[in-house]
Formats: C-alpha cells, structure tokens, sequence
C-alpha cells in the first residue's frame, strides 16, 4: 500500500517545467552580491575600491573554476562576476536552476569561509548574499561582446567612483554636492578633473580597479625531478587571475584556445 501512495503521489512530478538551457550555446552565470552599497558600508571597504574586498571575490571565482570544470573563464568587478561555461557543456544537463543555484551557493559559502583570510582584523557582520541568473549566448562574438560590456561598465562606474571619492574625500563636498558636481560630465571632463584637482593619471590608477578580473585556466610549465634528480620538464593547469583589456580583440587572439573549449 506504501508503494500505492507513491505512485499515487508521483503526478506531482509533472508540475516542474522544463528549463533546460539552449544547447550549443555558451552559458553565461552572473552573479551579484546582494545590496552590497549596505555590506560595503558596514563592513568599512575603502572607497572607491577597497582592494581586499576584490582579492575575495577573485578568488572564490578561483575556487568556483576549480569546482565546477565546466567554466572556462570568468570576469568579476565590484560585487559581481560572470562565469562562462563550455558551450557543450552538460553540467546538470544545462538545468538552469540547477546551474544558478549551485554556482551562487558555493560562491557565497566561499566568501563566507575566506572572509577572516581577506579581513583578518573585522568581524562579518552577517551573512551576505548574492543573486544570480543565467543567459545564453549563441556566438563566440556575442559572448565576447557580453563580456566587453561588463568590462565598460567597469571602467564608466569607476571613473566615475574615483571622481566623486575624490571630491568627497579630498574636497570635503557633501555626497549630493559631488553628484550634482559630476552630472553630465564627459569621461574626458572626469579625467581632466582627475589630473587638475587631484593630479591622477586615470590610466595610472590600478588595472585591477579600472579592467577588474579575469580569472581562467592557464597551462604552467614546471620542472620536476625524476628519482635520479634529474630535471623533467612538465605542466599543470592553474585557474590564474589578470587585470586587461577585453574589450580589444589583443587578449581573445594571445588565448583563443580559450573560447575553443
Ligand atoms: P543590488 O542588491 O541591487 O545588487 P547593490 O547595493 O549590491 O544592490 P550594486 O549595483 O550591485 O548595488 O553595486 C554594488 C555596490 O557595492 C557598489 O555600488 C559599491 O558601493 C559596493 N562595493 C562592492 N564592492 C566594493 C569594493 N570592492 N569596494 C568598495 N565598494 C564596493
Ligand atoms: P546530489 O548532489 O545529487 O543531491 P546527494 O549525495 O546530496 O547527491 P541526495 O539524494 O540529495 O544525495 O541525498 C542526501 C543524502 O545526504 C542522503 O542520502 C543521506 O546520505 C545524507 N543526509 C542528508 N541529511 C542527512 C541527515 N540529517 N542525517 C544523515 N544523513 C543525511
Ligand atoms: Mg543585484
Ligand atoms: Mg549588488
Ligand atoms: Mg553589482
Ligand atoms: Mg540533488
Ligand atoms: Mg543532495
């Protein structure tokens, strides 16, 4: 009768919808930190980047490549990163909720768990969150052009950041003051204030800051030693972490096996 009820029961199945991702395409899954503009503040980051706080994000996305095969490159600024995967790739047999949900919560523990590695000296205050969704991309083009458009957004939020920290900071202008102040100005305007008022070369301040980062597998050479001691050329792959130009077709040409996968 146990085994009745079951049957019985199993129709249930039927209300679950199909959401599998479009095959054949690359799967974009971005994630964001949840009201971040609230954590940053009460956990004190520097303004306008606070660099420890960027080292963990890098490198639970390090962590996230290192778990989930499937990913070939990910790019991450702010309280967000985007994780790219294969274009065949089968993971959860390209289950969107099931990809979402598993990439976010491994994340988020991550950031959790590393948090006292970054910020030896502050207590999390609670626990963060972060949201997350999946688009795919169906071509090689598209998908660098999904990535580019993170990265402009990167440099346009930034310049912008730099610009009014300065005048909050340097210039004791209340946060509307430097707002208004910033309206409408050209990137050129900013970089002109940038190096008149505070004399910074824009193009000086930190790649990590102004590109954000990239985190793929790299291939390693190493030399090992066999048991006579004599050296052996070998290579491991390693998830590294770098700060440049995706937006220019330089980087996609130095690493085209990358988009091959
Ligand atoms: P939402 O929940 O809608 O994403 P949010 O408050 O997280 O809201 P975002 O647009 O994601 O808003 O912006 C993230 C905010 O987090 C930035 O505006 C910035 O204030 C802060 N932030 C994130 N990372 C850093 C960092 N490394 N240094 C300083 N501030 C940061
Ligand atoms: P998957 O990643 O596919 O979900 P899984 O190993 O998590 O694989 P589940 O079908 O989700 O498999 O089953 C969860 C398993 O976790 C159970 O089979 C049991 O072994 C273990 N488990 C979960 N909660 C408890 C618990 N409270 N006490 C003992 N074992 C538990
Ligand atoms: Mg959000
Ligand atoms: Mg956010
Ligand atoms: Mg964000
Ligand atoms: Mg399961
Ligand atoms: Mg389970």
């Amino acid at each position: 009768t146990e085994d009745a009820d079951k049957i019985k029961l199993e129709y249930v199945r039927f209300f679950q919808f199909e959401n599998k991702l479009m095959p054949s395409t690359w799967i974009v899954i971005r994630i964001d930190g949840c009201h971040f503009h609230r954590f940053s503040e009460v956990h004190q980051f520097e303004k306008p980047n606070d660099k420890q706080a960027l080292n963990l994000m890098n490198s639970c996305a390090v962590a996230v490549l290192q778990e989930i095969p499937d990913i070939i490159f990910a790019y991450g600024v702010s309280d967000e990163y985007s994780f790219v995967f294969k274009k065949d790739s089968h993971f959860y047999q390209r289950r969107a909720s099931e990809m979402v949900s598993v990439t976010v919560s491994f994340f988020s523990s991550m950031y959790v768990m590393k948090w006292k590695e970054f910020f030896p000296l502050k207590e999390l205050k609670y626990p963060p969150s972060f949201d997350g969704r999946a688009v795919c991309y169906p071509s090689d083009e598209i998908c660098r052009d999904y990535l580019a458009w993170r990265q402009v957004d990167c440099h346009i939020n930034n310049q912008y950041n730099t610009c009014f920290w300065m005048l909050v900071n340097k210039k004791g202008k209340g946060k509307s003051e430097a707002q208004d102040y910033l309206k409408g100005t050209q990137a050129r305007e900013k970089n002109e204030l940038l190096i008149k008022e505070f004399h910074i070369e824009y193009n000086e301040l930190e790649p990590m800051f102004r590109q954000g980062s990239l985190a793929f597998w790299e291939k390693e050479d190493i030399t090992l030693t066999d048991e006579n001691g004599a050296p052996v050329a070998n290579s491991h792959k390693k998830v590294t972490v770098e700060h440049c130009d995706i937006i220019k077709p330089n980087f996609w040409e130095a690493h085209s096996s990358i988009l091959e996968s």
